[in-house]
């Protein structure tokens, strides 16, 4: 589709999906495993290694998100295969007095190339505002790492029909100063809060309308070009079970993991599950 009609769909069907993915093989499906506080260190090496094993033939790109530790020992483990690793946070700050905290560069240092940003343990958790959140991810950028962009609502803010408004306003205050240039090192994760680590999950057409209307969000900002290849993923208590059904949306380009991405097997399940979900949308 030339620019100028998905241009025109921007302005004319806000309910529509403003690009399709059959369109853009940039899309390439993402699958993230937020390991979170867990692991010992030999069990991220298992983990690890048995994640690049398991994916030598996939499609998908894989992104493991060990805790900061491990960061160097998962790096031994995935040297030389497909599989990537981040961070699953990163200090504002360049260097200094900071104690606890981890910069960017070291980050990179360790062989990283990504890191997630906003993800809600750390916004409802650890009380980071929007705008820390959009600091932390201009820091990632130009320490030329890519980000996953955590975005969501809570329960009683999706409840008060603000689901859409949420999302606006997280992605507003992280996107401000960023260059379209840059969409391409971010993915987007759409985490509805009460979904994650709940076993509750969105339904597929709740998931597909709030990844459309992220994609519209990020039209108002950008322009067709750097908006259409931007994966949007979902996270919230997906497993092997799901993964299929939830990721079969054109709007979904995959998924950030976090309890079921603790086991190999069932990681790879979903690996595998998001391949053929998404094969069906995009060929
Ligand atoms: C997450 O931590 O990003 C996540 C989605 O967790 P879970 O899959 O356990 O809900």
């Amino acid at each position: 589709m030339p620019h100028e009609v998905a241009a025109r769909q921007i302005a004319t069907n806000e309910e529509e999906p403003l690009y399709s993915a059959a369109m853009h093989p940039a899309r390439r499906p993402f699958v993230g495993g937020n390991w979170k506080m867990n692991t010992s260190r030999q069990g991220a090496i298992d983990l690890a290694r048995a994640v690049a094993t398991g994916i030598e033939s996939s499609r998908c790109e894989v992104v493991i998100f060990p805790p900061f530790p491990w960061l160097l020992p998962v790096a031994d483990a995935v040297n030389r295969s497909r599989a990537a690793f981040g961070a699953q946070d990163l200090s504002v700050e360049a260097q200094g007095a900071f104690t606890g905290q981890v910069s960017a560069e070291m980050i990179v240092d360790c062989g990283a190339t990504w890191a997630i940003i906003g993800h809600s343990e750390r916004r409802h958790g650890l009380a980071e505002s929007p705008e820390l959140c959009g600091a932390k991810l201009r820091r990632a950028l130009d320490a030329k790492l890519s980000a996953v962009l955590c975005v969501g609502e809570t329960w009683e803010e999706r409840s008060a029909g603000r689901t859409d408004e949420i999302n606006r306003m997280q992605l507003d205050a992280a996107l401000a100063g960023v260059p379209a240039e840059a969409l391409a090192r971010i993915v987007v994760a759409y985490e509805p809060v009460w979904a994650i680590g709940t076993g509750r999950t969105a339904t597929v057409d709740d998931a597909d309308a709030a990844h459309r209307a992220i994609r519209r969000f990020l039209g108002n900002r950008y322009a067709p070009a750097a908006v259409e290849g931007v994966r949007i993923i979902y996270g919230g208590s997906v497993n092997a079970g799901n993964a299929r059904s939830l990721f079969s949306a054109p709007e979904i380009d995959g998924g950030l993991i976090g309890g079921a991405s603790l086991k190999a097997a069932e990681f790879l399940s979903i690996v595998a599950a998001t391949e053929l979900a998404t094969a069906s949308t995009r060929s």
